[in-house]
């Protein structure tokens, strides 16, 4: 999730502002405030009304009813963002009170409050930035803190309400919610649809949209399923909707079995909008979905297929992971993200048996969580986030990227059935309510004899990775006399990351993975002993464990001349990963490093292992060669490209291939061979040139 930088501007000239006063008032959310109500505020309903008109220039006329009890008198501060003459009038029970603005709040006085029940009124005009607003439909976004742009409320993702919403509207529209449908009124020209309460949600998490969409309905498990949508080809509907319907009665079921806890939000309804934000948003009862995500075209291809799959599921599981169980604070964003991944790819992969998925999580995951771990600007998975308005900056490859291999890890800690059980016991205790992710650390902690603090102290509180060695020492019968495995904080904090991973020794003619828990700063990797001195090692064999893995001089010479030669593809992938790592610590040798490349390409048979190395040849190539090496090397290193191009097997190798090619070509032959295929003078069967491609052989 992107938010426009224009947002964080305002914020900090704002901010400086308002932090002169009262620093709970600031624009925004700030954290101070959000505990203040936090601790303030219970049993919270609202009772919400939007009166939307068939012209989308006219203002869409609004009231709520907000129940909540207090302990005692107490201010009430209401997050909207928006000018002050869009409030009509605020009540509290039946008393117009003068309300006071600051900041994106309204200030309700502790005087016109009192312990026990209060029910504030407030009429206004609903602000349309978060509303999405179209000629014949609308559909609200409110994530991460954006409700208060559209309506007064506590926009803080621990003060979840249950909500009873009714909407005015053209009689002709469509209307959904998260919950289900109640009455429905037409008079003339409009209609006035009132919607059951809600459980508890949080603010982020409600929504509804309405207009003219078209509405598919599909019965599966007992359970009825509605697909809004506003494609107008028919026949692209009738293709995908059994499917879709499908892909979500089987997520559901999974959900079931795995969390033991039925699916929390009664009706299941999701929207597929035309350029949606997201791929997907996991509104409880109604997700919505950016519809090119779903209706897929009759030429997709399995990597659309699996995709589409992981979306589905993806949001599914935020039924339970995000929704049932929230997380108190947008800090640990992360976590919902991950645990909904994570289920996604349990009940997906299966079904996609041809593909090598834990190839597929390494090469998705780890080259990019290293681009920015390896880095002195690096931030720690967990950060601290002190106004809702700044929750755009935790987004990155830290989180989207890191993260999953974390909670890969801790899931090895544990064991795949106490882990489930412990998902188990903590979305039961935490159901309809808030939990951090040191709640859920907690509650782990008490299934393993590891002491998980400690753990996700290192992984999840701080930035950058660990450095690993690998010492092997030989009896005089030539084998394995010890086997250790040192490691070390390139950081200089002295940190100690807790890991499992697999050791791979390799042979002539087989390898052996042996699996190792990483404590201290020195492990034994007591099943090395007694075997035959390896032709080389691996000590992050499986692609299981992070950090910097540093080769040993064997090893890397055993590579530069046979990495092909490694029997599995998930541990080639994982070679290729480290040794790129290692040539990025030792920049001279990028040479070395090409012309490996240059002779294992066309050799690789994994097309997941061929894309990885064909993405970093153009930057070994202008960022570790000095210009005069790039001239000597370009004419053959462009023909081994060209050759892999024409070599190619499927449309996307052609492609991967061909990027190389375009990034890197030096020669004036190359060049112009690039030109006359950018202007289609040279047809290549099979390759389709995607519009960015085409944008960067321009420049
Ligand atoms: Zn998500």
């Amino acid at each position: 999730m992107k938010f426009p930088l224009v947002f964080l501007w305002a914020l900090t000239v704002a901010s400086a502002y308002a932090a002169a006063s009262d620093p709970s008032l600031a624009p925004g959310v700030p954290e101070v405030l959000a505990r203040e109500r936090g601790g303030a505020i219970l049993s919270l309903r609202y009772d919400v009304s939007f009166r939307i008109p068939d012209k989308r220039a006219e203002a869409i006329r609004s009231s709520e009813i907000v129940r909540f009890v207090l302990r005692a008198p107490h201010r009430v501060v209401l997050d909207f963002a928006q000018p002050r003459d869009r409030v009509a009038g605020v009540w509290v029970g039946d008393k117009p009170v003068e309300a006071d603005f600051a900041g994106d709040h309204l200030i309700i006085p502790a005087s016109a409050t009192m312990a026990g029940e209060n029910a504030v009124r407030i009429e206004f005009l609903a602000g349309e930035d978060s509303l999405n607003r179209n000629d014949d439909f609308l559909y609200t976004l409110f994530v991460p803190a954006r409700a208060r742009f559209a309506w007064p409320c506590f926009d803080q993702p621990d003060l979840k309400a249950r909500y009873t919403l009714t909407l005015d509207v053209p009689s002709s529209w469509q209307v959904v919610a998260n919950s289900a449908e109640l009455e429905r009124t037409v008079s003339g020209e409009t209609m006035r649809v009132r919607f059951a309460e809600t459980p508890p949600i949080p603010t982020y998490l409600f929504a509804f949209a309405a207009g003219k969409f078209g509405v598919e309905t599909g019965e599966r498990n007992g359970r009825t399923f509605r697909m809004f949508h506003r494609e107008t080809d028919t026949q692209k509907v009738a293709r995908n909707r059994d499917a879709i319907f499908d892909l979500h009665a089987r997520a559901l079921a999974w959900l079931e079995e795995y969390t033991g806890i039925p699916y929390p939000w009664g009706k299941f309804d999701f929207v597929l909008i035309p350029s949606f934000q997201f791929g997907g948003m996991e509104h409880p009862g109604a997700i919505f979905y950016d519809a090119p995500a779903l209706l897929l075209d009759e030429s997709a291809t399995q990597n659309q297929l699996l995709k589409r799959a992981t979306t589905i599921s993806h949001e599914t599981s935020h039924m339970w992971f995000g929704d049932l169980v929230t997380m108190r604070w947008f800090n640990d964003v992360w976590m919902k993200e991950v645990m909904a991944e994570f289920m996604a790819a349990k009940i997906v992969n299966p079904s996609f048996p041809d593909i090598n998925h834990d190839l597929r999580f390494l090469l998705s995951y780890y080259p990019s969580a290293y681009r920015v771990d390896r880095t002195a600007g690096a931030n720690p998975i967990r950060q601290r986030l002190a106004n809702l308005d700044e929750a755009g900056r935790l987004y990155g490859a830290i989180i989207y990227d890191k993260a999953p291999v974390v909670v890969r890890q801790l899931e090895m800690i544990l064991g795949e059935q106490r882990f489930r059980d412990g998902m188990r016991d903590y979305l039961k205790r935490y159901s309809f309510a808030n939990a951090t992710w040191l709640d859920l650390v907690r509650l782990l902690g008490a299934r393993t004899p590891e002491n998980l603090a400690v753990w996700s102290h290192a992984w999840v509180d701080l930035r950058g990775r660990p450095e690993l060695t690998t010492r092997l020492h030989f009896g005089p019968d030539d084998k394995i006399s010890s086997f250790r495995l040192t490691q070390r904080d390139p950081l200089r904090r002295g940190v100690l990351w807790p890991q499992r991973l697999h050791v791979t020794v390799g042979y002539e003619d087989r390898a052996e993975s042996l699996p190792v828990s990483v404590h201290g700063a020195v492990t034994n990797v007591s099943a090395a002993r007694s075997k035959k001195r390896p032709l080389y090692v691996l000590p992050n064999g499986d692609g299981l464990g992070y950090g910097i893995f540093v080769l040993d001089d064997d090893t890397r010479r055993y590579l530069a001349a046979h990495i092909e030669d490694i029997p599995d593809a998930l541990s080639r992938g994982s070679a290729w990963v480290d040794l790129w790592e290692n040539v990025l610590d030792a920049p001279r040798t990028g040479s070395e490093f090409l012309n490996l490349a240059a002779r294992a390409l066309p050799k690789e048979r994994d097309e997941q292992n061929t894309q990885l190395i064909l993405s970093y040849v153009p930057r070994a190539f202008w960022l570790l060669l000095p210009p005069k090496d790039r001239i000597a090397r370009a004419p053959a290193l462009e023909a081994t490209l060209r050759e892999g191009i024409a070599q190619a097997r499927t449309a996307s190798q052609r492609s991967a291939w061909f990027n190389t090619f375009r990034d890197v070509v030096l020669t004036a032959d190359g060049l112009s061979w690039r030109e006359r295929v950018w202007r289609r003078h040279q047809k290549i069967d099979g390759l389709t040139i995607a519009q960015t491609s085409e944008i960067t052989m321009a420049l």
